[in-house]
């Protein structure tokens, strides 16, 4: 890339007011191109000439151009360069007299953007038919970098400029995770703000700061490995790092940075310059493999300019930001949503994922499955995340959006519609009680018990607290929080569930030794029963919490009934070595390992209650991944074999007199909730957002009837497919809202 063009676009940028014309005189003499031609985009989605040099000058102000509108207006709507040997014979080629162009025949044009937005399109034209070599591409694509900043202050400066469309909307389908409807600006996970910071003054030295910022990330990466244990499956985990180790070190990408350095680019814009390049890459690729290693390279793009800046302050997040990612763990989200975005789209996840279940605690609306997204969407790009639709709409056009704000606020009125349900006594149109309680793992969310008007909490996840600082409590902050829930709920019944550490909830200091299958690897009371102080420890401060108050504590992920005898006994001997013991201990299990299912009898023997984990109990069920995203929706609790399963644990929960209650997602469903509670299981714990609308259902359903039509359908047999259809459509006759 000419070092030169760079150095006098420089000089004549650092003049203030530099008109655009000198600029494009400069572009064509560098480029060695007869035709240099600006277009800015204007209110409208129209793409008007603002300078040329070699068109016909009374053409600039007038040669406009739509969005998708000849060559320059397709180089906008699709975000992509255009380079073309014979212009005038592409079917996209729109004719304008007024410009004087018929005799350049070679054209490439590329999209200037900024921070996701639109800018323009810069075009350089050619007598003779020709292809634009690379170097030349990515000349041309260097200028319209540093274009951006004059035209998005010419844009500023215009009445309606800052609502400029980008390129044309995107819509992307995907599993509605969290209900919701979210109407902002994107916000990429692993991506940072478009560089302020062009061009260096002294390239030498702005190499240097590279370097050092290269050496920073491999180092980090070598920490990595070294930390990654030595385990035997933490080979597993070396040999990824090592592999990404050596791209990180492949002199190809890294000196295509150091190139750009040396004609004067910063380090941040070398870097974001290879990053864009292989997101643009990454566009056309399919091949599942080499998407991968691009995707390690943007990753380690980021590391790079996360080096670079090291110690600089995290930018802030904009109000309503929809959050963008691949992949999300919880410790991210949690981390996110400090943050403050207002929803969250990710390519991969499902409903069952911790993540989801996170964001649906913190009531933020998410998509999963929404693939292609990342690769589509900038920083900055206006989207609407629609949870009834399942789709994220990307850069919408204005009426679209328009009617999204519409349907945002009649959402809210429609909520708070639900409120005065919330005191309504808890029973089915016919008679039959029962009881709703909320899961919780944030103290934020115990304000919901009394809005909601819940019984109780159902299931309190105690990992969620020491995912969100990042580390493990010690007992006397965890018999502090506990002590707050048990406050909050006022004497209604907490069940606490012990640590459920493992699989995809993991502190960072964990030492898993990177298992393969780690939601059924060593986890929660897996880990409980091997390192029993941990466990001890947990149980001590829920006793010290209770401070003489009855206590609920419960298992999870128990297989067999000589493991929940065993972390009973330790619970009973924590009772024992504190000063109060609590007014009743009740110690019960969750059933969401198979296996239980045989050891029924004997499990209610030894039980005070259990509590259904539908989330686990499915996945393990039916051999499927709860975060898998290619099966969400593939198997239905509403399916004969699970409601046969369901109704036989109820029956057989009611005949030994112990508590039965259902914790899993499912629970929020109300066309699930309705079924359950006709199965018999009448006690259903779920996130706070979900219980209203569950309780309009139960409360508006004639439950003898509704049982009687569950009975007709599962009498009919059937291939072990879902029963949802027929049960939707008679719950919408009946008026039963679901
Ligand atoms: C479950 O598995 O259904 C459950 C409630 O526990 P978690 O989702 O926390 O694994
Ligand atoms: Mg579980």
């Amino acid at each position: 890339m000419s070092r030169r063009l760079l150095a006098r676009l420089r000089d004549l940028m650092a003049r203030s007011a530099a008109p655009l014309s000198e600029l494009a005189a400069v572009i064509a003499a560098e480029m060695v191109s007869e035709v240099c031609s600006i277009y800015a985009l204007r209110p409208g989605e129209v793409l008007e000439l603002v300078a040329t040099h070699g068109l016909r000058p009374e053409a600039v102000g007038r040669t406009r151009l739509r969005i998708g509108e000849g060559l320059v207006g397709l180089s906008a709507a699709t975000g992509e360069i255009l380079n073309l040997p014979d212009a005038q014979n592409h079917p996209a080629f729109a004719y304008r007299p007024e410009t004087g162009e018929e005799p350049f025949a070679a054209l490439l044009a590329v999209p200037v953007r900024r921070a996701g937005r639109m800018l323009g399109v810069v075009v350089v034209q050619n007598r003779a038919a020709r292809l634009y070599a690379e170097d030349e591409a990515e000349t041309l694509e260097t200028v319209a970098m540093l274009l951006a900043e004059p035209l998005a202050a010419m844009a500023a400066n215009e009445p309606g400029g800052e609502d400029l469309a980008t390129t044309l909307p995107r819509h992307f389908v995907g599993t509605t995770l969290v209900a919701g409807l979210i109407v902002g600006p994107v916000v990429v996970h692993g991506l940072r703000p478009a560089p302020t910071r062009l061009l260096a003054d002294d390239p030498p030295a702005e190499q240097a700061r590279f370097e050092q910022a290269a050496t920073r990330m491999l180092s980090g990466l070598d920490q990595l490995m070294v930390t990654s244990g030595d385990h035997p499956a933490a080979a597993v985990t070396r040999d990824v790092l090592q592999a990404y180790r050596l791209i990180a070190e492949d002199a190809g990408w890294l000196r295509r940075v150091a190139e750009r350095i040396a004609t004067g680019l910063s380090a941040e814009a070398a870097i974001e310059r290879a990053a864009s390049e292989v997101r643009e890459r990454m566009r056309r690729i399919t091949d599942p493999y080499l998407r991968e290693r691009l995707a390690d390279i943007e990753d380690l793009a980021e590391r790079l300019r996360a080096a670079l800046d090291a110690g600089a302050p995290t930018p802030p997040v904009p109000p309503g930001a929809i959050l963008l990612a691949r992949r999300l763990g919880p410790a991210h989200l949690l981390d996110w949503h400090a943050r403050g975005i207002a929803g969250v789209v990710v390519e991969e996840a499902s409903a069952a994922g911790h993540a989801a279940i996170i964001a649906r605690a913190l009531s933020l609306p998410m998509l999963g499955g929404a693939r292609g997204v990342m690769a589509a969407a900038e920083s900055g790009d206006l989207a609407i995340l629609d949870g009834e639709e399942g789709q994220l709409i990307l850069r919408p056009p204005d009426d679209v959006r328009r009617a999204y704000q519409r349907a945002a606020r009649e959402r809210a009125a429609r909520a708070r519609g639900f409120v005065a349900l919330a005191r309504t006594p808890a029973q089915t149109r016919d008679g039959t009680p029962f009881r709703l309680m909320i899961n919780a793992g944030l103290t934020q969310e115990l304000a919901a018990l009394d809005a909601i008007g819940a019984e109780g909490i159902g299931l309190f996840r105690t990992e969620i607290a020491m995912l969100a600082r990042g580390r493990m409590l010690d007992v006397a902050e965890q018999a502090a929080l506990y002590s707050r829930v048990l406050d909050a709920a006022a004497g209604r019944p907490v069940l606490f569930r012990t640590l459920d550490l493992g699989g995809d909830k993991l502190l960072p200091e964990a030492d898993t030794g990177g298992e393969e299958n780690p939601a059924m690897g060593w986890r929660s009371i897996r880990v409980g029963l091997d390192r029993p102080a941990i466990l001890r420890r947990q149980l001590r401060a829920l006793l010290l919490a209770a401070a003489g108050r009855p206590l609920s504590v419960m298992f999870p992920m128990v297989a067999t009934l000589g493991e929940f005898l065993a972390v009973k006994r330790l619970l009973l001997a924590e009772r024992e070595r504190v000063r109060q013991a609590p007014a009743r201990l009740s110690i019960g299990s969750m059933i969401e390992v198979p296996a239980l299912l045989w050891q029924t009898d004997e499990l209610l023997a030894a039980a005070d209650f259990v509590s259904i984990g539908s989330n686990d109990l499915m996945q393990f069920l039916f051999a499927a991944d709860r975060g898998a995203s290619a099966l969400a929706g593939r198997y239905d609790v509403l399916s004969p074999p699970v409601l046969a399963l369901l109704a036989a644990l109820a029956r057989r929960a009611e005949a030994a007199m112990v508590p039965l209650s259902l914790c899993g997602e499912a629970a929020g469903e109300p066309l699930v909730a309705l079924v359950l509670v006709a199965l018999g299981i009448t006690t259903l714990s779920m996130n706070a957002a979900a219980l209203l609308p569950v309780k309009a259902a139960l409360t508006a359903v004639d439950l003898n009837a509704f049982r009687a039509f569950l009975a007709m359908l599962r009498r009919q047999g059937s291939d072990g497919a879902s029963l949802r259809r027929p049960l939707d459509t008679w719950a919408r006759e009946h008026d039963v809202p679901v």
